[in-house]
């Protein structure tokens, strides 16, 4: 379905972002990339769609080369979503669905039509919705737009780069729970980026494992947990069980009250505890902040109490 051959992109101030990385994602797989921050996920995904061109190497979809493809019918004819969906601001939720419909001339009643089958699909009422406009929309239900508005013209390919990672944790795993029901039911091909190994667990048939621009290990969540090729791998699997799993910043933070010193790093709340971790390291307090505005702190004690509790708590669940 996609394959990648000994694909290499090195940005053009000399970042090796992909290094020669080869593989197959086949028809229908759910197929998940992780890795830490800056390991070259994001790139691999933008090369399939071509937002990004390779530097080396080739990829090809159902056996055609994608420099092959026109470029318009490649974007339209794979779905993207990204973690904050730009929907457009006034329109409604039915012409932001119909966008690409509309590119490739459906007729009116056809796109009518599927806009009531999506939105039906993910639990929001068509007659409600479909006129409504974004900003009446909470930030979960605007995700699922995202998502359904890239499933909109059928499309056979679905790439998707940390689309939940915004949402708070009962909004995440609604979702997570409406992709896999969605996977089982129209049975795309799906490729998934997320810094989260639970929810690489719970989603993915194969995950692949990048560091440094290379893949670790690509191989099934049972292989990854049961099998590793070496202890990057074990400390990403084991590590994430213990305290990425259902981290939340809301569970750490104290909510600000006015006098807090706002000079201070921000992050935004769905920060992942890698970035809490990294901020901490160099600064005694943080601010954290939603939409822009700041809703809250933590500091390193807070950290200390957090990390603590969750193995305590959560102890190696995955594992
Ligand atoms: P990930 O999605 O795993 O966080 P990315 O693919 O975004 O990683 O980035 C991989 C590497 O390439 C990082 O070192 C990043 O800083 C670098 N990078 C990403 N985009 C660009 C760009 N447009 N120009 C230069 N370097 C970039």
């Amino acid at each position: 379905m996609i394959t990648f051959e000994t694909v290499s992109k090195v940005y053009e101030e000399g970042t090796r972002a992909v290094d020669s990385i080869s593989f197959t994602v086949n028809k229908g797989e759910f197929f998940v990339l992780i890795g830490p921050s800056g390991c070259g996920k994001t790139t691999t995904l933008k090369m399939m769609n071509r937002l990004i061109p390779l530097s080396g190497g080739t990829i090809f979809i159902n056996g055609k080369k994608i420099s092959d493809f026109n470029i318009h019918e490649l974007r339209w004819d794979i779905g993207y979503v990204l973690q904050q969906i730009a929907l457009f601001p006034h329109m409604t939720i039915e012409e932001n669905i119909a966008i690409v419909p509309e590119l490739k001339k459906w007729k009116k009643d056809k796109i009518h039509r599927r806009v009531t089958e999506l939105l039906e699909m993910v639990g929001l009422d068509p007659d409600t919705y479909r006129y409504r406009k974004p900003s009446e929309l909470s930030g979960g239900e605007q995700q699922r737009v995202g998502v359904i508005r890239a499933l909109a013209a059928d499309p056979e390919i679905i790439l998707m780069d940390e689309p939940f990672s915004a949402l708070d944790p009962l909004s995440r795993e609604k979702l997570q729970n409406d992709i896999i029901h969605l996977q089982k039911t129209i049975k795309k091909t799906i490729v998934f980026v997320t810094h989260d190994m639970k929810e690489a667990m719970k989603l993915a048939d194969r995950i692949c494992l990048m560091n440094d621009g290379k893949i670790v290990q690509l191989g099934t969540p049972e292989e990854l947990i049961h099998q590793p090729v070496n202890d990057f791998v074990r400390d990403f699997v084991s590590g994430a069980s213990l305290v990425n799993s259902s981290f939340n910043l809301e569970d750490m933070m104290e909510p600000i009250h006015d006098n807090k010193p706002l000079s201070s790093p921000r992050l935004p709340i769905n920060a992942s505890i890698e970035e809490v971790l990294t901020l901490l390291s160099k600064h005694e307090l943080i601010m954290i902040e939603r939409n822009g505005e700041v809703i809250g702190y933590v500091n390193r004690q807070m950290l200390i109490r957090y990390l603590s509790e969750s193995v305590a708590v959560g102890g190696n669940q995955n594992v």
